[in-house]
């Protein structure tokens, strides 16, 4: 089974600058003025840095 990462979007207060769309380091996060984060498939390595950062436990790395 392969690991894929997800938005929980009720975990997502959706009322702030979502920090870790810097912490990226290949662009696969997006996000729409205040909207919860988008995720581009195309882009994601898998790494697990915007999960391990987001306080809120909104970017979740896991089996599907
Ligand atoms: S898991 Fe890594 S590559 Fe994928 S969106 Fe998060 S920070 Fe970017």
């Amino acid at each position: 089974m392969e690991k894929k990462l997800k938005i929980i979007t009720k975990n997502c207060p959706q009322n702030h600058k979502c920090p870790a769309v810097k912490v990226c380091p290949v662009g696969a996060l997006s996000q729409n003025e205040f909207e919860a984060p988008k995720i581009d498939y195309s882009k994601c390595i898998k790494c697990g840095k915007c999960s391990n950062f987001c306080p809120k436990k909104a970017l979740v790395l896991d089996f599907e």
